[in-house]
């Protein structure tokens, strides 16, 4: 595992925020890497600069390493919960044109789009829309449906001769080696004007400070933990103008939402599975929203 330093400041002064619960074992598990992961509260080291108080793990994996693993992840369980990926990224995309209106035939990109339910989501409504994705599994299930996702990251080949007017980062930004440089990135392939949608969980959100220890994002996949004050920092620092924040929540399957309570408490967990199974609420999705996921709106000037 790499010591880095602070991905928004370079600093390399900070403080210990959870102590690693890796138990000297610091292999990197492919499944971890998977977005439907049940490895709650398995973490390296995760600290808070000083000079800035952004928070991340570290040590951490090497990048490259990160890399492979999302190239290599393949995750059945949430395919099979495309029902409820669709309800929240249909509510994502309502929520998208009310700030910045409908597609009117608007190109857009999706980063990190998985098995591509956003982009698909987003072509039905009107966007002439791509997505772009490590995961060679997620490529294939999302071409299988006739999606236009093209395999690896935002420097790939073949997106360097396009021009976006929106590109989309749901739930990304804490995966990814350097988010400075990938919101660079995407600033260079935004057309001017163009707009650029970020999600992610809100470290500074009172949910998160009620739970610390126990707050269920802590987690080997995530190596970047943002608040607004640090995400809108880094989207000014790479040249946006940010001009709306808020959270936002998502839709979930009961049968699903029972299997993450069991990560956070097991008893807790198979007494909900239970009451799910006997009233046959399993694939029932509800909205949820504890505050602690948000999403920031910024256009390239
Ligand atoms: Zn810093």
């Amino acid at each position: 595992m790499n010591y880095v330093n602070c991905n928004l400041c370079g600093a390399d002064e900070w403080v210990v925020r959870f102590p690693s619960t890796l138990n000297g074992s610091a292999d990197l598990d492919v499944d971890a890497f998977r977005c439907t992961s049940a490895s709650y509260g398995r973490h390296p080291q995760i600290v808070a600069c000083q000079q800035c108080g952004y928070v991340y793990a570290n040590p951490r994996w090497e990048s490259a390493d990160v890399l492979t693993a999302y190239t290599a992840v393949e995750d059945a369980t949430y395919a099979e919960e495309r029902t409820g990926r669709e309800l929240t990224f249909s509510k994502h995309l309502r929520d998208m044109e009310q700030r910045i209106g409908p597609a009117n035939g608007r190109s857009l990109l999706d980063v990190g789009a998985y098995i591509g339910v956003f982009v698909e989501v987003a072509r039905d409504a009107g966007w002439n829309a791509y997505g772009v994705e490590p995961s060679r599994w997620g490529v294939r299930m999302g071409r299988a449906r006739g999606l236009p996702i093209i395999q690896g990251t935002q420097h790939s080949p073949a997106l360097q001769n396009m021009a976006f007017d929106v590109i989309t980062m749901w739930d990304v930004i804490e995966h990814v080696d350097d988010p400075l440089s990938e919101l660079r990135k995407a600033y260079s392939l935004l057309k001017p004007g163009g707009v650029i949608v970020v999600h992610t969980m809100n470290i500074d959100s009172v949910t998160a400070r009620l739970m610390g220890e126990r707050w269920p994002w802590l987690m080997d996949m995530h190596i970047h933990y943002f608040g607004r004050k640090t995400l809108t920092a880094m989207m000014r620092k790479a040249g946006f103008d940010v001009f709306w924040t808020g959270t936002q929540g998502r839709y979930l399957r009961l049968g699903y939402l029972a299997t993450r309570v069991r990560g956070l408490h097991s008893g807790l967990g198979q007494l909900a599975e239970r009451i799910v199974k006997r009233l046959h609420l399993e694939s029932v999705a509800i909205p949820v929203n504890f505050g602690d996921l948000f999403t920031v709106y910024a256009r390239r000037p």
